[in-house]
Order: C-alpha cells, then sequence, then structure tokens
C-alpha cells in the first residue's frame, strides 16, 4: 500500500481548499530537543509549505515549566491567525501532557487530544481526530479493503493512534480486539485478523507466522535504526498477505497529509464553514 503517492494526492487536493479559504495557519509546539521529534516537526512544517499553510515553528528548552507551556497555549489559542495547534509528544517529565491538551481550545486540536475530541470519537462523532488513525482509514478506503464485518485487530493502546483507530474501526463496524504489552499470546489474536495493524515500536514484533494469508497489515511502527527506519512488522509476511504498507512510505506520510487536513477541517470550523460538534 503506496501511501507515499495517495498522500501526495490528498495534498494536491487540500492545496486548493487552502487557496479557497485564504489563510490558514497551523502552529506547532515542540519543548526539548527529541532528535525524532525534531524531524516530525521538521516533516510537518514542509508539508504545511508545500500545501501554503502558514506554519508557525514554536520551540521551548527542556527544562520549560507546565505553567510556561500553559501559557504559550493560551497565546495559541487566541491568536486568530492560527488555526491548528500541534502540541508534540512526549512531553519532558514534569509537565502533565494531559493538563496541556485539556488547555487546547478543542476546535484548534488537530491531534485530536482534548478530551472533547476523543469523546465525541467515542460517543461516534468525528469531529478532529488523530492523523495517523484517520490516515490509515483513509489508505483502507484507498485500497478499498472491506472494514464492515471484518476481524480488526490492534496492537497498541496509545491515545494517539491505538485507541482512536479501534475507535474508527469500530464505527466502520469492523470486530475490534486491542492487543498491548499485557495481552497473553499475541499470536492466537493476531493469526485470526483480516486487518491487522502493529502500532508498538517493537521491530519484529510481528512475524510471518502471526499473520493470516491474505490479510491487511498495515505497519503504523517507526524505529530508528543504522539501517534506517524499520516498522514493526517482519517483511517476510509479505510473502503471504494481501496487503502490507512499507516504512518508510506507509503510515508516515499519511500522517503528515492527515495532520493538514485537520488543520484545514479546523480552518472551516472557525470560520463557521462547518458545524463543531
Ligand atoms: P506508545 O505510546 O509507546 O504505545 C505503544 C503501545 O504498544 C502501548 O499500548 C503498549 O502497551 C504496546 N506494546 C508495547 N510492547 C508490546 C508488545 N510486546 N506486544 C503488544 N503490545 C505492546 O507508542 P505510540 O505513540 O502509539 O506509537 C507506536 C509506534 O508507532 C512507535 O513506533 C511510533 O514511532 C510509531 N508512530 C508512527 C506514526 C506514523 O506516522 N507512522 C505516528 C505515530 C506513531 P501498553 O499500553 O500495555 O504499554
Amino acid at each position: 500500500m503506496d501511501g507515499t503517492a495517495l498522500a501526495a494526492r490528498l495534498r494536491g487536493e487540500l492545496k486548493g481548499d487552502v487557496a479557497e479559504l485564504g489563510r490558514v495557519g497551523l502552529a506547532t509546539v515542540l519543548v526539548g530537543d527529541d532528535p525524532a521529534s525534531e524531524i516530525y516537526i521538521r516533516l510537518k512544517h514542509k508539508a504545511a509549505e508545500e500545501v501554503g499553510i502558514q506554519a508557525l515553528d514554536k520551540r521551548l528548552p527542556q527544562d520549560t515549566s507546565e505553567a510556561e507551556v500553559l501559557q504559550l497555549v493560551e497565546e495559541l489559542n487566541d491568536d486568530d491567525s492560527v488555526d491548528g495547534i500541534l502540541v508534540q509528544t512526549p512531553l519532558p517529565p514534569q509537565i502533565d501532557e494531559d493538563r496541556v491538551m485539556r488547555s487546547l481550545d478543542p476546535m484548534k486540536d488537530v491531534d485530536g487530544l482534548h478530551p472533547y475530541n476523543a469523546g465525541q470519537l467515542f460517543f461516534g462523532h468525528q469531529t478532529l481526530v488523530a492523523a495517523t488513525p484517520v490516515g490509515v482509514m483513509r489508505l483502507l478506503a484507498e485500497y478499498r479493503i472491506p472494514v464492515a464485518g471484518a476481524r480488526a485487530v490492534v496492537v497498541g493502546r496509545s491515545l494517539i493512534v491505538g485507541r482512536p483507530l479501534s475507535m474508527l474501526l469500530l464505527h466502520a463496524n469492523a470486530t475490534v480486539t486491542i492487543c498491548h504489552s499485557r495481552t497473553d499470546d499475541l499470536q492466537r489474536h493476531t493469526a485470526d485478523a483480516d486487518i491487522l495493524v502493529a502500532a508498538v515500536g517493537e521491530p519484529g514484533l510481528i512475524t510471518l507466522e502471526m499473520v493470516k494469508r491474505g490479510a491487511a497489515v498495515i505497519d503504523v511502527g517507526i524505529t530508528r535504526t543504522e539501517a534506517g527506519l524499520v516498522g514493526d512488522v517482519d517483511p517476510s509476511v509479505a510473502e503471504i498477505v494481501g496487503y502490507l504498507t512499507p516504512v518508510p512510505g506507509g503510515v508516515g506520510p499519511m500522517t503528515r497529509a492527515m495532520v493538514l487536513e485537520n488543520t484545514v477541517r479546523a480552518a472551516r470550523y472557525r470560520r463557521g464553514l462547518l458545524p463543531f460538534g
């Protein structure tokens, strides 16, 4: 499954949407100097520029206090030129991530981490939902992979990937199993999956004998190794599955495109062009 090609097409469409809306702004907040987060922010800015979204790069040092982060979020909430706000996680340990997410204006919360947006998703209404899960659903739709009635197994239950994706799959009428680090006998679940999503961050976790012949396998995991970026799925599964997302070039570019789509959606909410909620 080619995420790079689909993301490029979607960015092309978003360019038109941004031109129609006029100025659209995305602010990113990076606290500290985590090298992986730096790369994600840089790639998001590059993608934003490509579609004409004005990206504002806010950086704070590693020892920033929670109060200072909350102050910056408040300023961005009040800044009319900012349509979307993305606070890059993980935040340093002295900062309570949940409190920061709760302080975001829900209408600008392009990662879908404010309890209002997460609650909306739980109730089956999609307002702003994290970019990676939305990107995965787009890939499934693009390749016409049947979701309704399918057995979907999501490995990973984070607030940014596993949990919201499980909800989207459930709302699309899949029968969803959520696995995590305490799951006993992971293979028993994965081997039965028509759609298998690995969102863990452990290279080679999903091996050939853990997948069903013909399944659609989505590899969300990204781990930096000396050989480059690798996913959670052992490449040998390609021999028997129906679909597989590559790493890199699968979910990553889709995530970045969906951050932009969420920013355009937020801009529409803020201009009253879409009802919020
Ligand atoms: P996270 O917050 O660390 O969550 C990892 C999840 O995996 C947790 O739910 C954990 O279970 C579970 N887990 C850990 N070891 C496991 C095992 N041996 N078997 C089964 N489950 C296990 O990570 P995240 O933010 O969701 O990210 C997951 C991966 O996706 C990372 O590699 C990250 O870099 C990547 N990612 C990629 C994109 C993209 O655009 N492609 C976007 C976001 C993240 P517990 O809950 O029990 O601890």
